[in-house]
């Protein structure tokens, strides 16, 4: 079997300083793969400028125009890093066998790569990188980090604990990942989904090696409010049931409030008042999680997500272009 082509695949958003090293280091790894022949020579490191105010486009350019294992795409503006992965992904699909999606920082390991490689030619379509421990985190963000990873499986996301987005993809597992139509983009929840053989390679997450956190706080938290809403209808049904508990509730404060009248213990009106407080606020809270039962439907309906994708079909060869063409473009 030929050695695969491998794109490694690096959003960038103001990373001139550690961009040098960056790149030299890629490289670097890029040509010991291939002198050992674990890669095609038609490997490439491709390189998205998620819209930089600094020098990062310019030493991409340059970077591609010096060599040809180098590639550039930049990106009108500033997307955020989920779309700038995402552009990069579907650059790379249809020009490689497999892809690797990696930070500009250095933070996650390049030696990983290796092992990534290697469970693909065992037949992995998706590997993902996993950090083995959080020592070079701040406790701000450890915590912080570990906390939505919880939080997420508490809400019912599939999500891999302690991955990022450094993971391998092969080129089927990114053509099913071109049918996830979404504009709300967490590759964290969608790679699962597209499910296929996939394994983990563990890696120390080190230090960014210079400049700052793309990820302020306040992104972080849209990122996790994105990851939570976009793959979980949970909080809707905890409102219904809510309602539902509320309204239970009421009919115990009904017959309380009746007992409480006919035995003469109230001041006028106020019957009235407690009952139409928990009726209302039970029935409403019941009816807003109904209604938000179908949002939730109609949610899931637009976000037009690929019902199934077929890992493989064992046919006679006659029948089996019929079958191919009939169940491949149904959609959820
Ligand atoms: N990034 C990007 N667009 C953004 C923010 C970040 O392309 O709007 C890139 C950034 O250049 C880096 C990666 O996403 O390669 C991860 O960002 P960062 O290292 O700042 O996040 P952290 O490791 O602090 O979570
Ligand atoms: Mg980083």
């Amino acid at each position: 079997m030929n050695p695969p082509i491998l794109y490694i695949v690096v959003p960038c958003y103001n990373e001139q300083e550690v961009l040098p090293e960056t790149s030299s280091r890629l490289l670097a790894k890029l040509t010991s793969l291939t002198e050992r022949e674990r890669i095609s020579p038609a490997s490439r490191i491709l390189f998205v400028d998620d819209g930089s105010k600094d020098t990062t486009w310019a030493q991409i350019d340059a970077l591609a125009k010096s060599d040809a294992r180098f590639g550039g795409v930049k990106l009108s503006r500033n997307r955020g890093h989920q779309n700038a992965l995402l552009a990069g992904l579907m650059t790379a699909k249809g020009m490689c066998d497999c892809c690797i999606s990696m930070d500009a920082d250095l933070q996650d390991d390049i030696e990983a790569v290796e092992g990534m490689l290697t469970a693909y030619s065992e037949g992995c379509d998706v590997v993902y990188g996993v950090r083995s421990s959080r020592e070079s985190d701040t406790f701000f963000k450890r915590t912080t980090a570990q906390g939505f990873y919880k939080f997420m499986k508490l809400m019912g996301v599939d999500i891999v604990y302690n991955h990022a987005d450094y993971r391998l993809l092969s080129s089927r597992a990114l053509e099913a990942l071109s049918q996830f139509k979404e504009i709300n983009l967490f590759l964290r929840g969608i790679v699962p989904l597209v499910g296929y053989k996939s394994s983990t390679v563990t890696y120390v997450r080190s230090e960014r090696f210079a400049g700052e956190s793309k990820y302020p706080l306040k992104k972080m938290l849209s990122f996790a409010f994105d990851g939570i809403t976009s793959f979980s209808v949970r909080p809707i049904r905890w409102v219904t049931g809510l309602g539902f508990l509320l309204f239970l509730a009421s009919i115990i404060a009904m017959v309380y409030c009746l007992v409480v009248k006919i035995l003469g213990y109230t001041v006028a009106g106020w019957t009235g008042t407690m009952l139409s407080i928990w009726m209302i606020g039970g029935i409403q809270l019941l009816c807003l999680g109904i209604i938000g039962e179908y949002v939730g439907k109609i949610y899931t309906e637009v976000k037009d997500r690929p019902r199934f994708i077929i890992e493989a079909v064992s046919l006679d060869p006659g029948d089996r272009e019929g079958i191919v063409q009939q169940v491949t473009p149904v959609k959820d």
